[in-house]
């Protein structure tokens, strides 16, 4: 069974595709489990963080509404065996944590993804941050907020895009070399084995977290990953057969993804 646990629809700022659609797109990919987990970026909202203009907030109301009733539509026609999550991405940090807490105790998220994409007021998306500081010290910023994410007071299942600072990284080598942050990493690493938490595995631009550090995580005794194609175009399952392959490589025998917050194990074909 297929499982996507990471998409963006047009409720997110940067997201350009109906719900209905993305579950459409889902389908015809032999999809079974597809989450639409919009960004929920109360991080923005804190002081120092810089956002990209016009950057809005999400309408959880309207979201929620609009996620029910493609869900019943969907549960009209011949797709009982596909389901469509209702999720959100929050965007961590620590100030708005508090945020966080009402919000998931409002909404019955299937699915919620905690996510670091600010870093000193600055989304690492951008290259700001990166003409700012060296490599070494942008990258141990970034990682020094990840774990520092994954104690949140608020219930979150997945954690989120581990190395989204190289996506747009303009170093001659923007990879995120296990060796160079080997300290942080595997303390990062084993939390999220010991919480018990899903490792994301997100295909968006290169494979992220990489290879390396899915191999060790794996060695750890890491065995809960979830598929993540992060679409905001809905391209659900984006590289979905040849990350399947190399994660078969390494050991991994199938995705972990979430009911109402309970756990699921897809095994890999
Ligand atoms: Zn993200
Ligand atoms: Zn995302």
């Amino acid at each position: 069974m297929k499982t996507d646990s990471h998409s963006h629809s047009i409720f997110s700022p940067d997201g350009h595709i109906p719900i209905s659609e993305m579950a459409k797109r889902a389908i015809e990919a032999n999809g079974s489990y597809l989450a639409v987990t919009d960004h929920c970026d109360r991080d923005v909202l804190q002081e120092g963080n810089n956002a990209p203009d016009g950057w809005g907030q999400l309408e959880l109301a309207a979201y929620f509404e609009e996620y029910k009733k493609v869900k019943h539509e969907i549960s009209q026609k011949e797709n009982k065996d596909f389901y469509l999550a209702f999720g959100i991405e929050a965007g961590y940090d620590e100030a708005a944590s508090k945020d966080y807490v009402e919000i998931i105790k409002q909404y019955p998220f299937d699915v919620v993804i905690n996510s670091v994409h600010f870093v000193e007021g600055y989304d690492v998306y951008f290259p700001m941050i990166f003409d700012k500081y060296p490599k070494d010290r942008a990258y141990t910023l970034y990682l020094e907020k990840v774990l520092k994410s994954l104690d949140v007071e608020y219930r979150y299942d997945i954690v989120g895009h581990i190395g989204y600072c190289t996506r747009n990284a303009s170093y001659p080598d923007p990879v995120m070399h296990y060796g160079e942050f080997e300290e942080l990493l595997e303390k990062i690493l084993k939390k999220i084995i010991e919480k018990g938490k899903t490792l994301e595995v997100n295909t968006h631009h290169a494979l992220c977290p990489n290879r390396e550090i899915l191999e060790k995580y794996y060695a750890f005794g890491g065995r809960k990953i979830s598929f993540g194609s992060d679409a905001h175009r809905g391209d659900v399952y984006k590289d979905y057969d040849e990350t399947v392959a190399l994660l078969k490589g390494i050991g991994f025998k199938g995705f972990t993804y979430f009911i109402k917050g309970q756990e699921n194990f897809a095994p890999f074909n």
